[in-house]
This record gives C-alpha cells, structure tokens and sequence, in this order.
C-alpha cells in the first residue's frame, strides 16, 4: 500500500447538474475530487484522551475523515498508544505529525530530532507504507520564544524530511467559537469552492475545548452536505492539488467505439500518484461506458454526454469504450 488516500473511505462523485458541453475525447480535470464544490480537512491536535474518547467513534460512526496530529513523546499520547494504534486502522482516521513533544526548536538539531522520531512512530504504526513518502505536519502552537531557528531553517528541514505542512490554523476557540461561526465557516467554503482544514483541541474536555453538543451537531451538518463537501486529510488535499496545478491530458486515439488519453503531470510520480477526476466528453450514442488506466478497471459515474473518472497522473494509457474489455 502506497497511497495516502486509500486510508480514506470511497465517496461518491457529485453530479455534476449542468455539465459543460464536451465533444468525444475532450477532458478536462476537475477543481477537486469527485467534483466536490469544496474541501473540509477535519484535524484534531495534540494526541488529546478525548479524541480517543469522543472524536474517534463519532467520526468512524459517520465515515468522516479525521486527521490526528500527535505528539508520541508526550503523557496523553503514551498512557494511550495502544489505543492510538487501533484507532490508527479505523476507517478513515489519518494519524500524522505535530512534532514528538510539541516544542518548536532552539536549534536545528533540536528541530530536526522533534521531526524524525515522531517519523518513526508513524512508520511503526503504518508498517506498510513506504518510509520515502510525503508526510503531513501540522505545526505546533507555541510561543515565539520556544523557536531559537529561522523560517528558512525550518522549511530546509521540512523539504528534506518530504514534510508537508498543513495549510494555516483555523479553528476553536482561536479563530472562531461555537457551532454558529462554524457552520458559517463550512458555509463560506462551500461558497468560494475552496478548501481549509477546521482544527480542533479537546472534545468534551481536555484543553481548549469544544462541548461534544456543538461538535456532534457540526459533523450532522457536515454529514448533510457530504455531496457537496470533499472530506479528506491535508496531505491527500496537498496532493490532488499539486498534481492538478500541473496536469495535462493528451488525447492518443478517438474512434466511434474506443477514446484513448494519457494524463500526465509535472510531479514525482513516485510521491505523488493521487487520482484526478476527470470528466470526458463521450460520443453521443454511446449507452454505456466503461474506462481502465493501464488495464484496470476504473471507478465512475456516467452523466449526461459524458463521463467522470478517478485516474493516476504518469499511471499509463486510459481507455475509454462502450464495451466491456475482453483481455
Ligand atoms: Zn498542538
């Protein structure tokens, strides 16, 4: 297993109401998975006992995505690893990097020795993954003066430990406060089709907490607008996105009864191979489809002239037909 996203439960694509007008074999890659209109990237900082307690069940319950910054070389991390190692295999449960102790750095081998055995713990807990992969960091919260290196000296650590940082804070009780101002927040995104994380501390208890009414009655909203909303982890955000920015589809053949395209970026395909959606323009009499990227079979939804799929950018030849494969 290589890919951070299959850590994710399957979504479904959006329908998509009024399709732009494609003729055959046109394709153009969406603005975010599935056709989403927005990106929510659920975090919850600091190994808290109470995500262990609430958090986890409460998602795992409604398969939302959760991403858990953790400090292993802390008390409510270590009195709890065993539990932090089962909630790891939980369906959608992302556990990731928010330094070993939670200080900043004085110096850079300070810094450096905070990144790397919180690494290790990760690697412990996903034996499977690959050790050279990109990797999400959600920077800890701490005063300026618990930092002794420089901005530059940070970033050169990050780059060559393939850390991805996690786009700015945005959360209770910092930036916003009760279930109003965050239901107000999922409301904007979704107006300005972007994507942001919505960090949380405690649940219910620990520190700087939210009651469990306002965050349970936040995941009913969300879960109500799940087919508009792209629940994912920041790094499985990060990659979509950078492999988007570059992406290129290349139209080889297109014949009344097979379309055949490669979809290629400008990103090391051995970090970065998150599928695109992509929607293609089919012949008008086709009545069914049927799509595979290097010989397997590929996840979609027929609509309306044309066709969205999940394809891998670099992840060879897709093929596009009205009828089933036989080879
Ligand atoms: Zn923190």
């Amino acid at each position: 297993m290589k890919d951070c996203s299959q850590l994710q439960a399957k979504d479904q694509f959006l329908p998509v109401k009024s399709p732009p007008k494609l003729t055959q074999g046109d394709t153009i890659v969406l603005k975010w998975k599935h056709g989403k209109q927005a990106v929510l990237m659920l975090c919850f900082d600091d190994s808290a006992p109470t995500h262990l307690d609430y958090t986890i069940p409460a998602l795992t319950h409604r398969r939302i995505t959760g991403t858990f910054y953790i400090n292993p070389g802390n008390g409510p991390y270590r009195s709890r690893q065993k539990e932090w190692d089962s909630a790891a295999s939980a369906p959608g449960i992302v556990l990731a990097n928010h330094t070993y102790s939670h200080i900043g750095g004085m110096t850079e081998k300070e810094f450096e020795r905070e990144i790397a055995l919180a690494n290790n713990e990760l690697d412990r807990i996903y034996p499977t993954l690959p050790k050279n992969r990109l990797r999400s960091w959600g920077r800890p919260g701490v005063p300026d003066e618990q930092w002794g290196i420089s901005e530059p000296q940070i970033n050169r650590i990050l780059k060559r430990h393939l850390m991805i940082e996690r786009p700015p804070f945005q959360g209770p009780p910092f930036t916003m406060n009760g279930l109003e101002e965050m239901e107000a927040f999922i409301g904007k995104l979704l107006q300005d089709n972007e994507a942001k994380p919505l960090v949380f501390h405690g649940v219910a208890g620990d520190w700087h907490s939210v009651s469990l009414n306002d965050f349970l009655s936040l995941l009913d909203y969300v879960e109500e607008r799940r087919d508009q909303l792209w629940l994912t982890d920041p790094l499985t955000w990060h990659c979509y996105k950078t492999e988007r920015e570059s992406a290129r589809v290349v139209l080889l053949d297109s014949h009344s009864d097979q379309i055949r395209l490669s979809l290629i970026c400008d990103e090391d395909t051995n970090l970065y191979h998150e599928p695109l959606t992509l929607m293609t323009g089919l012949p008008e009499f086709w009545q069914d489809v049927y799509v595979w990227q290097d010989g397997h079979p590929l996840y979609l939804e027929k609509m309306d002239g044309c066709v969205l799929y999940d394809a891998v950018p670099g992840g060879g030849d897709v093929i596009l037909s009205n009828q089933r494969q036989n080879d």
